[in-house]
Parts: C-alpha cells; sequence; structure tokens
C-alpha cells in the first residue's frame, strides 16, 4: 500500500515560512499586499476568493480585491493591472481564472509587471526557469517539486513521466524535473499508447483534467504518484442534494496499492499550490524592499 503524500502538512510547514517572512517584511515597512482582479461572476472564484482572504490574512498577507463586470473589456482589465503596477503598496498581482469568453489570459497575465507576478506565469519568471535563475515559480508546478521533494526519492537519474503540457503545470514541471537531471517524457492528448509511456515512470505526474485517467495497470510498482487534476463531480450517494466532490485524474483506490507514494485529492497539491502562492507573495515583496532599501541607504 502506497504511502500518502500529505499536502497539508507540506503547506502547513511553508505557511510558517511565510508568516515570519511577511511580519519581517511588515517591521522593515512592506506588509506584503496581494492584489486579485476578477472579471465576470463566478461562484467557484468567489468561494476561492474568500478562503484565499481568510488564510492569506491569518499568515500576515494583506489582500485587495477587485472585481470587475463580465462586460468587461481586454482594455480595461490590462488598465486595471497597469494601475495595480505602479501602486507601491501592492506587492503582488494575480488574475483569477477563468476569465468571460473573448479574454485571453495570456495576453492579459502579460501585463503583469514580471517583479509583481506572484504565479511565475509571465514570459518573464517561465523564461528564468529555463535559465534555472528564476525566484518565483508557477505555483502548482513548484507544488508538484515540493511534493516529489516530501519522499525523499531522488529525481537523479529517475525516469519521470509527465501527463498533461499546460504552460502552466506540465511543461514546468517537466522543465524543472530535466534539471533535476531526471530522464524526462511530457504525454498529452496525442499521445500514443499512454500507458506505455507511463508504466515506465518512477515518478508519475498527472496534470489533465479527467478523472480515473491513470489506473493500476498503467503505474510501475513502487512509483510516486503525483496527481494534479481537480474536478468537480456531484455528491457521493446519500449525500445532501446539491452537494459536489473533488477528484483527481488517478483512479485512487486501486493505484494506491501498487504505488510507492500517492498525493490524494483533495489534501494533496491543492494547498501545497495555495501555500507556494503565499510564499510567492512574500519573495516579490522581499525583492521590492531590496532596492527601496537600497535607494534610502
Ligand atoms: P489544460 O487543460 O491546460 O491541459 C490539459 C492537458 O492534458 C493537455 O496537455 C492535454 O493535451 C492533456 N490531455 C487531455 N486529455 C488527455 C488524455 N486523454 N491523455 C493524455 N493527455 C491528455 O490543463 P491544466 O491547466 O494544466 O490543468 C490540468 C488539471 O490540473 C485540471 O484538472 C486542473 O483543474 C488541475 N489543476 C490543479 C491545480 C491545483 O492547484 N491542484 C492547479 C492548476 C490546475
Amino acid at each position: 500500500m502506497a504511502q500518502i503524500i500529505d499536502g497539508k502538512a507540506i503547506a502547513a510547514a511553508i505557511e510558517a515560512e511565510v508568516a515570519e517572512g511577511a511580519k519581517a517584511l511588515k517591521a522593515a515597512g512592506l506588509p506584503p499586499c496581494l492584489a486579485t482582479v476578477q472579471a465576470g461572476e463566478s461562484a467557484p472564484t468567489d468561494v476561492y476568493v474568500e478562503n484565499q482572504h481568510r488564510r492569506f490574512a491569518r499568515l500576515g498577507i494583506r489582500l485587495q480585491h477587485i472585481a470587475l463586470g463580465a462586460g468587461v473589456g481586454e482594455a480595461t482589465l490590462c488598465e486595471r493591472v497597469r494601475a495595480l503596477n505602479e501602486d507601491p503598496a501592492v506587492t503582488g498581482i494575480m488574475v483569477t481564472l477563468p476569465l468571460p469568453a473573448g479574454l485571453n489570459p495570456v495576453r492579459i497575465q502579460e501585463e503583469i509587471l514580471p517583479a509583481k507576478d506572484v504565479e511565475g506565469v509571465g514570459p518573464f519568471n517561465l523564461g528564468n526557469l529555463i535559465l534555472n535563475r528564476a525566484t518565483v515559480g508557477p505555483c502548482t508546478a513548484i507544488a508538484v517539486l515540493e511534493a516529489i521533494r516530501a519522499t525523499k526519492k531522488p529525481t537523479e537519474g529517475a525516469r519521470a513521466v509527465i501527463v498533461g503540457h499546460s504552460h502552466i503545470v506540465g511543461m514546468p514541471v517537466t522543465l524543472c524535473l530535466l534539471r533535476d537531471l531526471a530522464t524526462t517524457t511530457t504525454c498529452h492528448i496525442a499521445t500514443r499508447e499512454l500507458s506505455e509511456e507511463t508504466r515506465r515512470a518512477d515518478i508519475l505526474v498527472v496534470a489533465v483534467g479527467k478523472p480515473g485517467l491513470i489506473t493500476a495497470g498503467m503505474v510501475k510498482p513502487g512509483a510516486v504518484v503525483i496527481d494534479v487534476g481537480i474536478t468537480r463531480l456531484p455528491g457521493s450517494p446519500g449525500s445532501a442534494a446539491g452537494s459536489t466532490r473533488i477528484v483527481g485524474d488517478v483512479a485512487f483506490d486501486e493505484v494506491a496499492q501498487q504505488a510507492g507514494w500517492i498525493s490524494p485529492v483533495p489534501g494533496g497539491i491543492g494547498p501545497i499550490t495555495v501555500a507556494v502562492l503565499a510564499r510567492n507573495v512574500v519573495t516579490c515583496a522581499r525583492q521590492m524592499l531590496g532596492p527601496r532599501r537600497g535607494a534610502g541607504a
């Protein structure tokens, strides 16, 4: 039976560091402040933002939420982001997704000043990842690396298979594992014989969004299996009407019989991702403080 990767415990350790960092920044005169920009209405986004406000406030990070109507155009949205770039009290900016149809998230995220790009998804920070000098990386990809690190399994020489090639998860995970000397294979919708690839993985990362995609027969015995997928399904039979549950991409019960380590959904990569975001907020604020101090000296 696989050992469970405890995402909440990993997140708690990161958050303890974050709280210390935020306290020091406040004492130095620059309390970390994350601005979240939302366009249109989305109940899951509202819940996410509300939870984040509560959680970040406990860590000493202030949140400023800007909610714009569904009809907002790209020009107005970019204008708001640019105003936040100029605001010295705002140390980090993120645009919440999904955006209303017709708005291109990459185009809008590109407006965020690299120094305030706390999600690490702009071209500057993604580029720095390749150069191995990124100070903030894409939160979910970094969360995956934290989860792998927690198993203490070496990445050097390991065969790592990443299923999913998005620019925010699959591609940056591939790059980082390659940097850490794993031999990487990245699979996607056009991969032939997915199971042939996954069965060779010492480390298997799955970021697709298709519940049950990875079954026990697709996993090498003893492998580290990281499930990034999040899909909301109707609640289990017998649960309250209208209730929902969150599932990953991995058939957890059967794969747990085969794997050496497995990250659950929920309670795996999700909480680590939020903790990494908080750490990025503190890192960006610390970087902003540097030149200020220098200027004042
Ligand atoms: P995406 O939708 O941008 O990309 C999906 C990827 O899966 C693509 O590379 C696609 O080619 C591949 N794919 C689709 N069907 C496939 C199949 N049958 N076989 C192999 N590959 C297939 O995805 P994303 O934004 O990277 O998100 C992936 C999943 O991770 C989603 O469920 C999302 O909700 C979740 N997610 C979780 C977190 C978190 O914090 N835990 C953060 C971001 C995304």
